[in-house]
């Protein structure tokens, strides 16, 4: 199996020349030219624990590195860095089940992968003789940048620069990116909304600009593919609890921006996981919705800022990735980006439409009714979920009652309530006056429960980044970035 551009079969790699370089050079992203098919190994496989079922998958879906090397790698990543050593619990909240993907390092589902994808970078520099060092561009809606720093800090060979809109992320975000150590570690605010941050990275990766250059985003593979692996974990935890038999579906609800998760989960159902619907939930910026529902895709709308600020994205780059995969049509693919660029809109055949119809159901939810969700769940359930996860429960809820006596629905949570205080502190009906560091306080008194480790001690350190630059500027703060021979020095 290798890997191909979504506009071009021609354009190859191999796994680890798709994850050293980020996006395919005619600006598509790298899918795999056939799916490896998991069925006949689905028996043994959801018997094994996290780490074991994480090496078998990703050796199935990067096969440049054996077995014996993925099991090194992913035994680097995942031991003793998340709260629970089965790293992605699943918990039964109502007749649902909540997948907590948020207890690594920096609280968000970013982690997941983010916790390998610098091994598999390192790993893939070995395997392709690149002894140059690669410069990580990142823009971040909010919860990349902090775990693609977590993870990238201080791994030889490797720099990083995150980009995050400048007053476009939760005040905890803020103080969690701009407080990040290491020698390889750059941060810096850009005037513009994660749109603008990721077409202007999308943009120099195109450029020709005389350096290596990767990516932490969901546009990597291998930052994709570790994302499959929770959905084999989740159904492996319905199967021990008794509540599916092999075999029997299970839905998904997804909080959706970037389309990363989501995209993973089709993965998985690809690859033979018996995944039922993939449930996309969206907040106000509702581009998602209005296309599964109609085919069309329309960009060209109002930007709005929300309590899920991680889903405020209205060019959802993987959807590429799901066109393509759906279609088999490189040239279709590419036509429509090309649309979406040109005219900032593009419509699916009917055909088309219909199998995404049959896959994916939309759901919304806008600011109010998230909040309404996070009391109504903590109410009910004595669950408390962030506002992200809030709109996916939403979503399922919606979804139930649309297509009732289904199968058992899995949310996927995707960060700690903890990184969004003041919008959940409201959701359970308190005030959300005060600064970020006062309201996680609020909130463990209220509620008892426990704060994660890593944003205990944020209030403390010392901010570090205060970079700011335009859109505009991007290109030559990179060369900059990339001229200078210390950071942080
Ligand atoms: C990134 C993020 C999302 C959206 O995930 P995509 O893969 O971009 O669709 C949802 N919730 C949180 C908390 C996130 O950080």
């Amino acid at each position: 199996m290798i890997y191909q551009s979504t506009r071009d079969p021609a354009l190859t790699a191999s796994a680890a020349e798709a994850i050293l370089r980020g996006p395919a050079p005619d600006g598509g992203l790298y899918v795999p030219s056939s799916l490896p098919d998991l069925r006949p190994a689905l028996p043994k496989l959801l018997t094994l624990d996290f780490q074991g079922m994480a090496a078998a998958i990703l050796q199935a879906l990067l096969p440049d590195f054996t077995t014996d090397e993925m099991t090194a790698l992913v035994r680097s990543a995942y031991t003793g860095r998340f709260e629970t050593a089965d790293v992605t619990p699943t918990v039964p909240v109502g007749d649902d089940y909540i997948l907590e993907l948020f207890r690594g390092p920096t609280s968000a589902f970013k982690d997941v992968a983010l916790s390998i994808l610098p091994y598999l970078m390192t790993a893939s520099q070995q395997k392709c003789g690149v002894t140059d060092p690669v410069l990580i561009l990142t823009a971040t809606s909010g919860d990349t940048g902090k775990a693609a720093m977590a993870g990238f800090r201080d791994v030889p060979g490797t720099r990083i620069i995150v980009f995050y809109p400048h007053g476009g992320v939760s005040e905890v975000q803020q103080a969690q990116m701009t407080t990040q150590e290491g020698g390889n570690i750059c941060v810096c605010a850009v005037r513009g909304n994660f749109d603008d941050a990721q077409t202007a990275v999308k943009e120099i990766f195109a450029s020709d600009l005389p350096l290596r250059l990767s990516s932490a985003n969901s546009i990597n593979i291998g930052r994709l593919a570790p994302q499959v692996v929770y959905y084999f974990k989740a159904y492996a935890d319905l199967l021990r609890l008794g509540r599916v038999k092999l075999g029997d579906p299970v839905d998904f609800a997804v909080p959706t921006g970037n389309f990363g998760d989501i995209l993973a989960g089709y993965l998985a159902k690809r690859m033979g996981l018996p995944v039922g619907t993939l449930i996309c939930a969206s907040n106000r910026n509702d581009v998602l919705a209005d296309f599964l529902r109609t085919g069309v895709y329309d960009k060209n709308r109002p930007f709005y800022k929300t309590v899920s600020p991680s889903m405020d994205i209205l060019v959802s780059s993987n959807l590429e990735r799901l066109l393509y995969l759906m279609s088999g049509d490189a040239a279709l693919t590419a036509a429509l980006m090309a649309q979406l660029r040109t005219e900032g809109r593009y419509e699916v055949p009917a055909d088309l439409l219909a199998r995404l119809q049959a896959d994916f159901f939309p759901g919304r939810c806008d600011d109010e009714q998230t909040k309404a969700a996070i009391g109504d769940v903590w109410r009910a359930h004595h669950y408390l979920c962030d506002t992200h996860t809030a709109v996916a429960w939403r979503a399922a809820q919606a979804y139930k009652a649309a297509r009732p006596g289904t199968a058992p629905v899995v949310v996927l949570s995707t960060a700690s309530p903890y990184k969004f205080p003041a919008a959940v502190l409201e959701g359970l009906g308190g005030s959300s006056s005060g600064d970020g560091f006062d309201l996680i306080d609020r909130l463990h008194a209220l509620t008892q429960v426990p704060v994660p480790e890593n944003l205990r001690g944020l209030r403390d350190k010392a901010v570090l980044h205060r970079d700011v630059t335009d859109i505009a500027d991007m290109p030559a703060y990179v060369l900059k970035k990339a001229g200078e021979k210390e950071w942080n020095a």
